[in-house]
């Protein structure tokens, strides 16, 4: 696994609030600054975490932030790019692949967010979360308006941003500044892959962000539990499609798909938590283009649009029922590939197995039955 390294910056001074830079701030009990840096010290992505703050807040952040599990920070520069440079060059001794940069200031980011990021750096060496502008932007210097921008083609970025730690180095070593790190690899030429950011990540500038932030956090979670069963048909073949893994072997499971049970009883228990329907609502069997598909797609498509309404998954538990071929020894393998498939933390994941005692279908090795149940928090 390559090593990610979050840096967060927080050398600003600047407070519209009056007193104490705004990172500093209380939210709901504890600083801006402290809810930022824990959201990527508890990340299961994230090897280590560089705070950046002001020459002026030693103390302030050994305060707030003193007892958390990040590095020793270090006193940023005169522009938030400088202050991102001080870090690049205090996590160097580190030799990271990959680093992410966040402000200080966006304290609600999600733990799915920073997993989109770090996994979307799998395939891209530049990525930045952006959300859709929903508002009709107008461009009015004086006050008064003096043309609409075409909205299409726009996203608001936010951070995290992610990048291969060679890159932003390159990206940095002119010593140029820009308003955020992916202006600098811009410059260089470089496309920056844009994932999907969230709404609920403010940057907090103004006291009404404060305000809005508070209530988000206070708003209560409630749990859905949603439930899902799948059966498919075993034939001869050479390996069985189960729980995102093959399992070499005499036979095969026959579908539309791929015919992954396990897969499709968790995508079903997904949905099931938002009332949608089932996966072949969402991905009928009459459609050419799910021939054969890769069933981590539905899986994908119910987690993201879980999270596209503030859900977070807080536990999926998969119980597969087979005579044949034997689970246990894959079991490890099932579990992290639905972890990797859907962004969690293994430890949200269970996957168990049985046999039928030989009785009915499963039991006579003529198919095999999955039976999922996920919990999930949604903003109430
Ligand atoms: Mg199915």
């Amino acid at each position: 696994m390559p090593t990610t390294i979050a840096i967060v910056v927080g050398g600003g001074s600047g407070s519209r609030f009056g007193g104490p830079p705004k990172q500093y701030r209380r939210l709901a009990g504890g600083a801006i600054f402290r809810r930022a840096l824990a959201a990527f010290a508890a990340h299961p992505r994230i090897d280590a975490v560089q705070p950046v703050i002001g020459a002026d807040d030693g103390a302030r952040f050994a305060a707030a932030c003193g007892d958390l599990p990040v590095r020793a920070p270090v006193t940023g520069g005169g522009s938030r790019s400088a202050s991102v440079r001080a870090a690049l060059d205090a996590v160097l001794a580190d030799a990271p692949d990959r680093v992410l940069i966040h402000d200080a200031a966006r304290p609600l980011v999600s733990p799915a967010l920073i997993a989109r990021v770090v996994a979307a750096l799998d395939h891209h060496a530049a990525v930045v979360p952006g959300v859709a502008v929903r508002d009709t932007l107008k461009r009015a210097p004086a006050g008064t308006i003096e043309a609409t921008v075409d909205r299409r083609d726009v996203v608001a970025v936010q951070t995290p941003q992610g990048f291969a730690c060679a890159l932003l180095r390159e990206a940095h070593a002119r010593g140029d500044d820009a308003t955020d790190d992916a202006g600098l690899v811009e410059r260089l030429g470089v496309p920056v892959h844009v994932v999907e950011g969230e709404m609920t990540n403010l940057k907090i500038t103004e006291p009404d962000d404060l305000a809005l932030a508070e209530r988000w956090l206070a708003t209560p979670r409630v749990p859905r539990v949603g439930t899902g069963f799948d059966v498919h048909r075993l034939a001869a073949g050479d390996g069985v499609v189960l729980g995102g893994i093959t399992i070499p072997c005499g036979l095969r499971l026959v579908g539309h798909s791929d015919a992954d049970v396990a897969l499709h009883a968790l995508t079903d228990a997904l949905l099931g938590t938002l009332g949608v329907g089932d996966i072949g609502t969402l991905f009928p069997p009459s459609e050419d283009r799910w021939r054969g598909a890769d069933s981590a797609l539905f899986l994908v498509e119910a987690g993201r649009r879980v999270g596209s309404v503030g859900g977070a998954i807080a536990h999926l538990d998969l119980t597969i029922l087979a005579e044949r071929p034997k689970i246990g020894p894959h079991r490890a393998a099932m579990r992290a590939r639905v972890a990797e498939i859907l962004e969690l933390d293994v430890e949200r994941v269970s996957v168990k197995a049985t046999t039928t005692e030989k009785l009915g279908f499963t039991g006579r090795g003529e198919g095999i039955a999955a039976q999922a149940a996920a919990t999930v928090l949604y903003p109430a």
